[in-house]
């Protein structure tokens, strides 16, 4: 294992220059949660690994999720008890491996009058649920009269309200649980670069065997080859699309659906604890989720077939949310004003005859193209260790038939992730104080380290390193520490724009919006130094984050109420 790696774009072109040079064992297309999984694992078991992601590292559904770690309470209601089992056992081992970016959150979930649970039906679901993802006994599920979850949550509406239940789920950072996973990938020899898109595939002379793909830079703009031994397709939304590039697509095939989630400020939405509700329409559950200054709440679920990489959420969507915010909860009065942001995702889910999105199972599945491409889809961010683990398996079993290699078993479950070094859960907590007590004279109060350690964990100390090293008289320690996450992002997490900074590094965009435009200068500025940016490439870094921050809120132009 190769410790001195750093994952950067500071020697990208060095390392992509080497690569026509190598054959590997694996490429991997795709630098989502699943392609992230997969070179972990793969590099964990000895093979020669390279990821090729087309935008951003979780640039796709991998940053847009509900970020929940979660056992899958609705995957109860459709029988898919194996998948619960599978997830609820996963969730616990993130947690362990990954404290810092996998916490506990009580969730409370209350029963209404012709709701989509009854009190009964819910009280022996979350018992099941309980049961089969293995939840430790200070984390069981309890059920609650009336008044007691209105002591709870004094929000809820009351006329309607059965009683309910409080159960945990865990919350996550989707895009920085694959960046972790990434570089902790790149810790066990894995080569991992983002902006760099598969455009078509090698073969072997004298037969229909994959040999290597066809890559073009977005940021050298220049074409490449890379060969391998095998090659998985971890495409997420667009796996049928990198399937047609290989061969014709015959029998199971996608079927993308649409998540939107939308943000307001926590005082408009001030719920006590996250809460898992009834829409009034449609039969479906909702979650509505306390984060920083903010309560977010999703998701919707819709057919999809529009542009994959830019999906929207449109003016429909967003009401959907906000009205069901206000069925469950009538005295907040939720408007199309108070949103800050939203997220739109693609569930990359397998298509099955007649059924509605909402019922599609959430199952991963393996495809084989006759050329020897492995297409993995479906599943959840919860189980993409398992994904990966299955993938490996079949990309081993390969080499083992056409090289006679040696099969090594999965050994991820015991591997901590990048930022997760801590005896235990319950030490970050401690690892905060202390931070804090160290740097409270420096001018960093309790809540940037909280903000820091949830973001990095263990890896903070180098980003408070990098607060000690600047010499920037007259700045103030929140903007020295701003620069400093820039900095360890650029040098530790191959950051090359303010848009991989600002919204898959650190979720700002979505959390954060309306301080962006305070330190989008500073920042800047900060990255033209670091990369050496000319007058071009800064304007051009700035216009596309300009246009992600319009992007996120421009369902009101199509409501009339501006941004
Ligand atoms: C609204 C919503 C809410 C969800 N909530 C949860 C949740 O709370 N918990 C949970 O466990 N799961 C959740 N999920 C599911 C989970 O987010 C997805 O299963 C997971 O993120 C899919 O990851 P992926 O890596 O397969 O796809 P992606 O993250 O989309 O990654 C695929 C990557 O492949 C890249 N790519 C495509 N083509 C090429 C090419 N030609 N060359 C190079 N790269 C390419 C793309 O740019 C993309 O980054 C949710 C999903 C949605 C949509």
């Amino acid at each position: 294992m190769d410790l001195t790696r750093n994952f950067t774009i500071l020697n990208r072109p060095q390392t992509i220059a080497g690569i026509e040079n190598t054959t590997y064992d694996l490429i991997i297309i795709g630098g989502g949660i699943t392609g992230a999984g997969i070179a972990l694992d793969a590099a964990s078991r000895g093979l020669k690994t390279l990821l090729l992601e087309m935008q951003d590292f979780a640039a796709g559904t991998s940053s847009r999720s509900t970020k929940l770690i979660h056992g899958g309470l609705r995957y109860l209601k459709q029988l898919e008890v194996g998948l619960v089992r599978e997830v609820g056992q996963e969730r616990a081992l993130l947690y362990s491996k990954a404290p810092h970016i996998v916490h506990p959150k009580k969730m409370l979930l209350p029963i209404i009058e012709n709701g989509s649970l009854g009190v009964n039906a819910t009280s022996f679901g979350l018992y099941m649920y309980d049961w089969l993802a293995g939840v430790e006994k200070d984390e069981r599920r309890s059920m609650h009269t009336k008044a007691e979850l209105l002591q709870m949550e004094p929000l809820l509406r009351d006329d309607l309200l059965l009683g309910g239940g409080l159960y945990y789920e865990y919350q996550t950072d989707d895009a920085r649980l694959t960046i972790e996973v990434l570089k902790t990938a790149n810790k066990f020899g894995a080569t991992c670069f983002n902006y760099t898109e598969v455009t078509g595939f090698h073969y072997q002379t004298g037969s229909n065997k994959i040999a290597g793909v066809k890559v073009f830079d977005h940021i050298g703009k220049a074409a490449f080859s890379a060969y391998a031994k095998q090659v998985v397709n971890a495409a997420g939304p667009w796996v049928d699309i990198v399937r047609t590039k290989d061969e014709h697509v015959k029998g199971k095939r996608l079927h993308l659906t649409k998540g939107v989630h939308v943000v307001v400020p926590y005082e408009r939405l001030p719920l006590q604890q996250a809460t898992y509700f009834d829409t009034p329409t449609d039969n479906r559950m909702i979650f509505a989720i306390p984060r920083g200054n903010t309560t977010y709440i999703g998701t919707t679920d819709t057919t999809y077939t529009g542009n994959i990489a830019n999906p929207q959420a449109d003016a429909e969507d967003v009401e959907y949310i906000l009205s069901a915010v206000n069925f469950m909860f009538p005295s907040v009065n939720l408007t199309i004003a108070d949103v800050l942001s939203t997220w739109t995702g693609l569930r990359p889910l397998i298509h099955e005859d007649g059924k509605a999105p909402s019922a599609l199972s959430r199952k991963d599945e393996i495809f084989y193209s006759h050329n020897g491409l492995i297409s993995i889809a479906g599943g959840k961010l919860t189980g993409f260790r398992k994904m990966a683990e299955r993938t490996v398996d079949a990309v081993m079993k390969e080499l083992y038939k056409t090289e006679g290699r040696d099969i090594k078993n999965c050994i991820t479950d015991s591997i901590t992730l990048s930022g997760g070094h801590f005896i235990y859960p319950e030490d970050v907590e401690t690892f905060i104080q202390e931070l804090a007590a160290q740097y409270e004279a420096q001018g960093i109060t309790v809540q940037q380290i909280e903000d820091l350690v949830y973001k990095y964990g263990s890896n903070t100390p180098q980003v408070l390193q990098f607060f000690e090293e600047q010499k920037k008289p007259g700045k103030k320690p929140k903007e020295k520490l701003l620069l400093a996450e820039l900095r360890y992002c650029v040098q530790y997490e191959m950051v090359s724009n303010l848009s991989d900074f600002l919204i898959r590094r650190t979720g700002r965009l979505y959390f954060e919006r309306p301080s962006i435009e305070k330190v989008m200068h500073l920042l800047l500025d900060e990255l033209e130094k670091l990369l050496g940016l000319t007058k071009q490439q800064k304007l051009k870094c700035y216009s596309d984050f300009e246009k992600e921050y319009r992007f996120v809120v421009q369902f009101k132009e199509t409501v009339g109420a501006g941004s």
